[in-house]
């Protein structure tokens, strides 16, 4: 097993990989920034190295520095959390050159999966459906271009190669758009990703967006862990999530999942990671592939069972699955909210200090937070604070259980989004289950207009 393991990360995150290591009896190395002096993580681990100041590029992305706090605690391994170095190929190339383990998969895995082009070729290849669209990257002549588009059908997608993050996509309805569309979405490409490639896409017009988690070791042995529905978006940021998602049938799971497998199998996949797909009416369509630790993989961890860091660890030691896929068992119903700290209606970060606050518990309720009562919240990172997951025999009940861990939760001296929860866990068009990735936009628009209405009333 591994001895000790260095956590390049910060927030909820360090703090779920730290657990993970403590009960396996593995050593823990907390790196930081100066602004966060006083994080959990950074008390719990067994030693802590400051790696510089408040802003990322000066820490916790700075390569350097972390690759140098491994070396002068004696770590033999890194885990990279979700964000920050967690999908920079540079970083975990250099990490194994530097004699320790990345807990991920390899470098060129990594690399071959950040490029969407290529990343769609390799699924293709391994029979994972993906929305159709160009064979590849667009070329330069607007003939092929306009053909291509008719082929695919309008609205089309256009979606830069390396884009990540929501950006790098612009949607086309019409052919008179085309052209100056594709050569838009290029120069921003060049100028955000540094890599003008763009490819095209038909534009699904009310899918969910359905993802698979996998796990596989170097053994060459893969399975799938069930899916989550993280349709709940707003601009692209996933706010609930569920597992496993409503109305997928056994069938259907188990269609998408060997096709995952095969596909881990074929790219040779180490590790944990994510398939994402857009549903819609009854099919799967590949986008993309995260090699790495989600934030939302609790809501798989309490329907299956399986603690999916502590199999990251296992695997990174070389030991294999302690699973197969007869093993996997998908029983109950979980949802995870995300707690940011910001204003629940303009969505404005509130950092500051928490003067005080409660988190909730009992039966079936799990929150993995970095919050306590004095801490500060940093301005200078992204706000999420916690999250609040609860499970239960099946969706009604988890839905009731998350209504009442939500009514327990009180932090104050900040601003948090759970009254967004609160009215969400209320929503009847929610609690059917199967929306569609519009359906929180459209629903925060009918809420600002309802509140404005009511302001226009009381004048
Ligand atoms: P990123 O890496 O930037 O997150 P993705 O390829 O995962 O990019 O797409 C992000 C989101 O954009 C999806 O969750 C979906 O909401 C939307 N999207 C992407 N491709 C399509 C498509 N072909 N049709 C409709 N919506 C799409």
């Amino acid at each position: 097993m591994l001895k000790k393991v260095l956590i390049a990360n910060r927030g909820e995150i360090a703090l779920r990989v730290l657990r993970a290591c403590r009960e396996m009896g593995i050593a823990t190395v907390a790196v930081h920034s100066t602004a966060d002096n006083d994080s959990l993580h950074v008390k719990l681990a067994d030693e802590s190295v400051c790696i510089g100041p408040a802003p990322s590029a000066q820490s916790y992305l700075h390569i350097p520095s972390i690759i140098a706090a491994a070396e002068v605690t004696g770590a033999d391994a890194i885990h990279p959390g979700y964000g920050f170095l967690a999908e920079n190929d540079r970083f975990a190339e250099q990490v194994e050159e530097s004699g320790f383990i990345f807990i991920g998969p390899r470098a060129d895995t990594i690399r071959l999966m950040g490029d969407k082009v290529s990343a769609k070729k390799a699924m293709l290849e391994s029979g994972v459906p993906c929305v159709p669209g160009s064979d590849g990257a667009l070329p330069d002549d607007p003939d092929e271009i306009l053909k291509t588009a008719e082929r695919v059908g309008y609205p089309v997608i256009i979606k830069a190669s390396g884009g990540g993050g929501g950006r790098g996509m612009r949607v086309v309805e019409k052919r008179e758009d085309l052209i100056k569309a594709v050569e838009m979405t290029k120069a921003e490409a060049e100028a955000a990703f540094g890599n003008p490639m763009v490819y095209m896409e038909r534009f699904l017009q009310r899918p969910r967006h359905v993802e698979v988690q996998v796990l596989a070791d170097e053994h060459g042995n893969a399975i799938y862990l069930g899916e989550r529905d993280c349709s709940m978006q707003r601009r692209h940021q996933k706010v609930i999530e569920e597992a496993p998602a409503p109305g997928i049938t056994a069938k259907e799971r188990e269609k998408i999942g060997k096709a995952c497998v095969a596909a881990c199998k074929r790219i040779g996949y180490r590790g944990a990671g994510t398939f994402e797909f857009l549903y819609e009416d009854g099919e799967f369509f590949f986008i993309e592939m995260n090699t790495r630790v989600q934030v939302e993989h609790p809501v798989t961890e309490l329907i299956t069972g399986i603690d999916i860091v502590q199999e990251q660890l296992r695997i990174a030691a070389g030991l294999p699955l302690q699973y197969k896929q007869k093993d996997v068992v998908i029983q109950g119903h979980a949802f995870e909210c995300r707690i940011n700290a910001e204003d629940p209606y303009s969505f404005i970060p509130s950092p500051g200090c928490i003067t005080s606050c409660h988190l909730p518990g009992g039966f079936g309720v799990r929150v993995d937070s970095h919050i306590y009562q004095g801490y500060r919240i940093p301005p200078n990172y992204d706000s999420l604070i916690g999250k609040i997951c609860v499970y239960g025999n099946d969706r009604e009940q988890a839905i009731a259980k998350m209504r009442v861990a939500l009514s327990e939760l009180t932090v104050s001296g900040i601003k948090t989004n759970a009254p967004l929860h609160d009215d969400l866990f209320r929503d009847p068009g929610f609690a059917k289950g199967g929306v569609s990735i519009h359906y929180l936009g459209h629903w925060l628009e009918e809420r600002k207009a309802q509140l404005q209405a009511e302001k226009q009333a009381e004048k």
